[in-house]
């Protein structure tokens, strides 16, 4: 028997990729809803949903997700936010809640509100948590543990309505913070968004390299690389839509990105050794406060497994005499 009594009677997941998938594995497992009700926009990713078994019900299309839900979370690319919102909107019941899981909330806002009726109560959400994975298959339940959940509720949200959605993501494991959506997408463009940015280039710069090969970039790949490799593997859908729909807050901060990776350049150039040491340092306490807070693992080397190095006798002449 489950811990929990389920907050809502019947879940409505619009969008089952990573995000959608995840939610619906962990509120399964965590009784926060009674019945579970999916669709996906391909038929492929429908029948997926059911192969797994995610949902006790998969529907064809998104009013039919949203009839008769009591939360519906839309779980896509932004840049369909808005279209969804008009589908669904003459179907939501009375005194259901919406939400969704956007990366950007501004937008979302901007594009949901107006197609979601009176009574019916709309409060956007990011779970800030994630892989470069996508799809169904890509979710796990507890994805969303120790990570943070972010509301922004419009102005006026009526108050229970926005701490029933909290209850619902605590019961996953996350931890909830409410804020404007104005702030969450300035917030999230220099944790997020900009490193994103910052990756896909580094990474398409590699590639573009003639006088390195292809395969010494794979070779060679040390960690710095490595890692950005990672970051840059993300949804190509996904990110077009983040920057499309974060514009003015990723090119604030990409502005000052450029003024301070100028100065490096310049520090470099004139030999300023100890503006390189200042900075670096600083940006070291940066990481430490990361962990402290329990935000990243202290492990070495990201915390990857190595398997064990073959333990192969020492050469003779290193080797013990008594051998
Ligand atoms: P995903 O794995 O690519 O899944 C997207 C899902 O949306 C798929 O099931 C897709 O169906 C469905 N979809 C697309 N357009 C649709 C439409 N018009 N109607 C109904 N379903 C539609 O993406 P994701 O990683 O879960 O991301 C979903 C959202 O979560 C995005 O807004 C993203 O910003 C946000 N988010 C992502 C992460 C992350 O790390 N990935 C973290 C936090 C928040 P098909 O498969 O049939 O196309």
């Amino acid at each position: 028997m489950n811990r929990n009594a389920p907050l809502f009677d019947r879940l409505a997941l619009i969008g089952t990729g990573l995000i959608g998938s995840s939610i619906a594995r962990a509120a399964r497992a965590q009784g926060v809803v009674r019945t579970i009700v999916a669709t996906a926009r391909t038929a492929a990713t429908r029948r997926r949903v059911v192969d797994l078994g995610l949902a006790d019900q998969v529907v064809e299309t998104n009013p039919a997700a949203a009839d008769g839900a009591d939360l519906v979370i839309v779980s896509i690319p932004v840049g369909q936010s808005g279209a969804v919102a008009a589908e669904i909107g003459p179907h939501l019941k009375q005194g259901a809640t919406v939400s969704d899981v956007g990366s950007v909330k501004g937008a979302v806002l901007r594009d949901m509100a107006p197609h979601i009726p009176p009574g019916v109560h709309f409060v956007p959400a990011h779970p800030v948590a994630g892989t470069e994975y996508s799809g169904p298959d890509a979710g796990f339940a507890d994805l969303f543990v120790n990570r943070w959940c972010i509301l922004t509720p419009p102005p006026g949200a009526e108050a229970a309505a926005v701490e029933r959605l909290s209850a619902f993501w605590r019961m996953l494991g996350a931890n909830v913070e409410t804020m404007s959506a104005e702030h969450h997408d300035l917030v999230l463009a220099i944790t997020s968004h900009l490193p994103h940015l910052i990756a896909y280039t580094i990474v398409g710069t590699a590639e573009d390299l003639q006088e390195v090969t292809r395969s010494e970039v794979l070779k060679f790949s040390a960690g710095g690389f490595r890692d950005f490799t990672r970051i840059a593997a993300s949804d190509p859908t996904m990110w077009r839509d983040v920057f499309l729909h974060n514009k003015d807050a990723v090119l604030e901060l990409l502005g000052r990105f450029n003024e301070d990776v100028a100065a490096l350049a310049r520090a470099i150039r004139w030999g300023d050794g100890d503006k390189l040491h200042e900075f670096f340092t600083r940006t070291r306490a940066v990481r430490r406060g990361i962990v402290e807070i329990g935000q990243d693992s202290a492990a070495p080397d990201f915390g990857r497994v190595h398997a064990p190095l073959p333990l192969a006798p020492l050469p003779r002449p290193y080797a013990a005499d008594s051998e």
